[in-house]
């Protein structure tokens, strides 16, 4: 998949802002003003025309009408336009309007059927697409969606990332997750990657926080709502604030980082730390595999003596031990956690192996 770019020339990092909805004429054409009034460098403007709300009752969008405001934002401030198509009908009409870039939301990302029907819907139009991650945290579903469109033709195709639903509590309305769309970029070399602060956020307090840590990690750009009056917003009024704070206490304080530096001693200096990284990782995996071999003659021994494999007391004792000495080395208790709990089971599937090899079958994985 040879996949164009959509923001060629733009610099970094990318700005899509605007509303999470077009409510009226006025809060479309004045939310446009402000921006430009404020010197916002606005790429795209965005804005929801059909709204896939949550639950019912909520405010679902003021439909094709809203299409015209979007129009007259482009004419008046020059700004290109961008705006979600969920279904074939949306895409026609957002094709009419000439919408300069197409967004899939993440509702639509996680229904295959619904992509095909927007993919079928823009075969033959050589338009951009932006694609959400789809709510739940499946990578393989965010490629499906953009292969989708792929394979109708379109070529100039981005991602957007929006953070993962949870249940429970968060600091987040979204979890990041920021594997997932760094995975991505693994899978997709060419894509471009634009972090939608707004709602991995759900507030206004993190956006700066968020932002700033997508362009550290290298990501494209930031798409972010804003409204003129965000208390009185008619959807997401908790995570938009006014183009002013949004330029002022947002994207004026936004660092950019360079990818690579063309300076000698900067290059000299990187690739000796990364050298010792990879030392270090070689050292690492040989490690693992040695406690494997461990675990392995464990297992053997287990089975000899017919003892069971999981033994509690002493996986409580593992992980104590290693929380002691990681502490006061500054690794975080979630780190040694995760790493523990991935050796512990990969030595538990060796244990298995060795009983059921014994038993003359190996296990299914
Ligand atoms: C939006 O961008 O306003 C929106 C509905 O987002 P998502 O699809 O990410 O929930
Ligand atoms: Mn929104």
């Amino acid at each position: 998949m040879k996949l164009k770019p959509i923001f060629e020339d733009v610099k970094r990092p990318v700005q899509i802002l605007g509303p999470c909805s077009a409510e009226t004429e006025e809060q479309v054409l004045e939310t446009a003003r402000q921006l430009a009034e404020n010197n916002a460098k606005v790429d795209l403007f965005r804005a929801g025309i059909w709204k896939p709300r949550t639950r019912p009752n909520s405010f679902e969008g003021i439909g094709a009408e809203g299409l015209q405001w979007l129009k007259k934002v482009r004419e008046e401030y020059g700004f290109k336009i961008t705006t979600e198509v969920a279904n074939a009908q949306h895409t026609y009409e957002a094709l009419k309007a000439q919408v300069d870039v197409f967004w899939l939301g993440a509702r639509t990302t996680v229904n295959p059927f619904s992509v095909q029907e927007v993919a079928d819907a823009l075969k033959g139009a050589d338009v951009p697409v932006l694609v959400k991650n789809p709510i739940n945290p499946d990578l393989k579903l965010w490629m499906g969606a953009i292969e989708r469109l792929y394979n109708v033709g379109i070529t100039r195709i981005g991602a957007i990332h929006r953070g993962f639903s949870k249940f429970g509590k968060s600091v987040y309305r979204n979890i990041p997750q920021w594997q997932i769309p760094l995975e991505l970029k693994r899978e997709f070399p060419d894509i471009e990657i634009i972090t939608d602060a707004s709602h991995i956020c759900g507030n206004r307090e993190n956006l700066y926080e968020i932002s700033q840590f997508a362009l550290d990690l290298n990501m494209d750009g930031i798409m972010l709502e804003t409204h003129p009056t965000p208390d009185d917003a008619w959807s997401d009024a908790a995570q938009q604030v006014t183009p002013k704070v949004l330029q002022e206490n947002i994207l004026s304080k936004l660092i950019v980082r360079s990818e690579g530096a063309d300076d000698p001693l900067f290059l000299h200096n990187i690739e000796d730390l990364r050298s010792q990284i990879d030392l270090i990782d070689k050292e690492v995996i040989q490690l693992y595999a040695d406690r494997m071999n461990l675990a392995e003659k464990i297992g053997e021994f287990k089975l000899q003596n017919n003892i069971a494999i999981y033994q509690q007391g002493r996986w409580s004792d593992v992980l104590e031990r290693a929380m002691d000495k990681a502490g006061p080395l500054g690794l975080s208790e979630t780190f040694v956690n995760r790493i523990l709990k991935a050796v512990h089971q990969e030595s538990i599937d060796r244990q298995e192996e060795v009983m059921k090899a014994s038993q003359g079958k190996s296990i299914e994985k």
